[in-house]
């Protein structure tokens, strides 16, 4: 008798290829797909699957164990070789705006979903493999992924959850054992590259993008018919789809948003392509690409050299982008409300300023260990802070972090003893001027007296102020170092990283190294400071 592999016996239940409309042709080659909102694809062989990492948290959410993930069979099923039992492979449509253009079809051109997995809790999982070949939506290009830019997604996705960011999750990392040719600086020398392939795991893949495509081309019937499904699926709260539930669901992805976007701006995560296709229903961080994490405080800095001329998707920008994205996401749902009158939806949309207006200083206060913002002080101290922050270079994370150190009891101490526990958040020591420390020692006394104020003892501040500053992030350096090696065949610091990132808020003092501020051999490398699409 043959044991069933603890991977057969996951449960599927695959409501999103049982509800909503298929396509009708069954060969795989590049197309317009008119009136499905998905097409059946099978994933392409591989030749030698070898596992680099999975994430222990994201098995046990299939109810997965370790030996599960060790073996040959999980190298093989989540590099798309084999399919489970259950598993039923596809490929979405949807569409986008890129760099604020309407770009028509784009699609899950190297995504292929392999289910949904009910947890024994009654969870729903969707799996999907990022780079198992190419589906009807793959345009131009491979269906594949190097695996310079998969451990990048397998890292942060976990890394985000962990900060706890709303986020798609990863399953796995996979070597295929095939190379993928990328030209990595778009300047004419391609290179054959290691492939790899992600499983990414989430209640749901679907992109704000995934409606606008059947408003776009007037197909209001399969537009319906999604938001429905998305609805009872993913919003049942909200009751059965009807114009008014249209609304509050809008309302919801606008809140959802918001938070997702503050939670961004607290840790200093730049998602770099914030185009609407990647932008997900549900307010979760999608698709990791040239993403990056601010080392010095700069609002307009962005990792993503495809967008260095217009910078439209820096730090800084990321919460209007946001809204204009919720403008593009209204705009495409507006069919189904059943009416002329564009006010109510207008309305929900600003309630999206608002809800950011407030988390923004919500999440001040906490970075700064104050128990609730005060507008008539707050406001000039965030103010000044901020430009503090970015008028010589300051490692946003140390800087918070550190900040915590000070104690109420400092206020009679002088400018530089003020500032010493700061001195390592600073790039350029030079750029400590007479006049910079006397500015930043009189903001240091303003906060000190803020903070008494308040009358909250330091330790419970600081523990308060942990909690939401991180000491860990993936820093842009650290990933590529991981990478380096990774290429060498050598997996030892993925591993690391993903253990040291369980665990952003705590201090870790066999770890302190992964805390330290950008080398400056890492100012001008690729893939530390910039990254293109190429991936
Ligand atoms: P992105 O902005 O990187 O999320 O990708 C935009 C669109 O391009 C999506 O529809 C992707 O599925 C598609 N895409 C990106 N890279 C590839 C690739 N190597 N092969 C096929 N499609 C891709
Ligand atoms: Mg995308």
């Amino acid at each position: 008798m043959t044991v069933k592999h603890a991977l057969d016996q996951l449960n599927f239940d695959n409501s999103f290829i049982r509800e909503l409309p298929a396509d009708t042709e069954p060969q795989n080659f590049r197309r317009q797909v008119l009136g499905a909102c998905y097409s059946k694809v099978l994933p392409t062989l591989v030749s030698q699957p070898t596992l680099v990492a999975y994430s222990r948290e994201v098995a046990e959410l299939l109810d997965l164990t370790d030996e599960a993930c060790t073996g040959d069979e999980f190298a093989d099923i989540f590099t798309g070789n084999r399919l489970a039992q259950g598993m039923d492979s596809y490929a979405s449509c949807y569409g986008g705006h890129q760099f604020g253009n309407w770009a028509g079809q784009l699609g899950d051109g190297r995504a292929i979903n392999l289910g949904e997995v009910l947890n024994r809790r009654g969870e729903r999982w969707t799996l999907q493999l990022k780079g198992a070949g190419p589906t009807p939506y793959s345009r131009t290009a491979d269906g594949l992924a190097v695996l310079r830019s998969s451990v990048r997604e397998f890292l942060c996705s976990e890394a985000m959850f962990h900060l706890g960011v709303p986020t798609t999750r990863a399953l796995s990392l996979v070597l295929t054992g095939d190379t993928v040719i990328r030209d990595m600086f778009y300047d004419g020398n391609p290179q054959a590259e290691p492939g790899a392939v992600v499983c990414r795991v989430a209640p749901s893949f679907t992109r704000f993008g995934s409606f606008q495509i059947f408003a776009a081309r007037g197909e209001i019937d399969v537009l319906k018919q999604l938001a429905d499904y998305t609805i009872r699926t993913d919003f049942p709260h909200l009751g059965e789809p009807s114009p008014a539930v249209y609304l509050k669901w809008y309302e919801e992805i606008c809140r959802r948003t918001a938070e997702m976007i503050l939670h961004w701006q607290r840790v200093g995560f730049v998602h770099g392509v914030m185009n609407t296709d990647n932008m997900s229903i549900l307010g979760l961080t999608i698709d990791y690409g040239p993403y990056g994490w601010l080392e010095n405080y700069d609002l307009n800095w962005t990792p993503n050299t495809t967008d260095a001329g217009e910078r439209r998707y820096r730090y800084g920008n990321q919460p209007s982008i946001a809204f204009w994205n919720l403008g593009q996401l209204a705009n495409a749902i507006f069919p189904l409300l059943d009416s002329e009158d564009i006010t109510p939806l207008q309305t929900a949309l600003n309630s999206y300023k608002q809800c950011f207006a407030e988390g923004w200083q919500a999440m001040m206060a906490g970075k700064l260990g104050l128990q609730a913002f005060n507008p008539a002080t707050d406001h000039d101290l965030c103010t000044e802070l901020l430009t503090l922050l970015q008028s010589i270079e300051t490692d946003m994370t140390i800087f918070f972090r550190r900040l915590a150190w000070l104690s109420r009891h400092d206020l009679e101490a002088n400018d530089a003893q003020l500032l010493s526990p700061l001195l390592e958040a600073y790039y350029l020591p030079e750029h400590i001027t007479p006049d910079y420390q006397a500015r930043m020692g009189s903001w240091l006394r303003a906060y000190l007296k803020r903070v008494h104020s308040e009358g909250v003892p330091d330790d419970t501040r600081r523990q308060r102020m942990d909690a939401v500053n991180p000491k860990y992030v993936l820093r842009n350096y650290l990933a590529q170092l991981a990478i380096d090696q990774a290429e060498q065949g050598d997996f030892s610091k993925v591993t690391e990283l993903l253990e040291l990132l369980r665990h952003p808020y705590d201090e870790q003092p066999d770890k302190e190294d992964k805390a330290a501020k950008r080398p400056d051999w890492a100012r001008q490398r690729a893939g530390c400071s910039m990254l293109s699409c190429s991936s």
